[in-house]
């Protein structure tokens, strides 16, 4: 076992990562085979703002509650907080696969939320599950758990907002986004 308070800062973000990185995998094999292509009313609503071949692939689910990774049992013990609790969440993400949590989001999401979480499957393709998660853990430890000090967290809030003002022709958020991520020397990069 365990215990994160016996951890320092470096420690932490390696731990959390690695850990994090196998729930995502796991996680998105669990749901990928229950889970539907995406409507073809969000089709033709994120249309032009992500591409043909990302709408096609993305798999969306539906469930009741969106659960927390087991190793957070490990905070519980150590009677540390969560250091992010899904349980609240409107939706995850897991690669290709997005969970709308039916605690928090009864009916269909709403065009914006799916928007967003198309941002981060965009960011999964281009850098795998284990890089995201160490570039999502990495400034979220060093930001003493900020997930608004997460770049992955605030390029797709900045492009969920754009699209929710967005009127005419599309923007490519996925060509942004492609382009964001690969930029060098930014927070992105994170630790090697
Ligand atoms: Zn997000």
């Amino acid at each position: 076992m365990t215990d994160p308070k016996q951890l320092n800062a470096q420690q932490l973000v390696s731990y959390l990562a690695e850990n994090a990185g196998h729930w995502i995998e796991s996680q998105r094999a669990q749901h990928r085979v229950h889970a539907d292509p995406l409507p073809d009313t969000t089709v033709a609503a994120l249309s032009g703002f992500f591409g043909q071949r990302t709408l096609d692939r993305t798999r969306i689910r539906h469930v009741a509650s969106i659960e927390n990774p087991a190793f957070y049992k490990e905070f519980e013990e150590a009677g540390e907080a969560f250091p992010l609790d899904f349980t609240v969440w409107a939706a995850i993400t897991f690669g290709d696969v997005i969970l709308v949590n039916g605690a928090q989001v009864p009916g269909p999401p709403s065009h914006s939320v799916v928007f967003h979480e198309m941002v981060h499957v965009v960011q999964y393709d281009v850098l795998g599950v284990h890089e995201f998660a160490r570039r999502y853990v990495t400034p979220f430890v060093q930001s003493r758990f900020n997930y608004m000090a997460v770049p992955l967290e605030t390029d797709a809030f900045d492009l969920q907002g754009r699209f929710e003002e967005w009127s005419g022709e599309p923007f490519s958020a996925e060509e942004e986004i492609r382009s964001l991520v690969g930029e060098p020397g930014l927070p992105y990069s994170g630790s090697r």
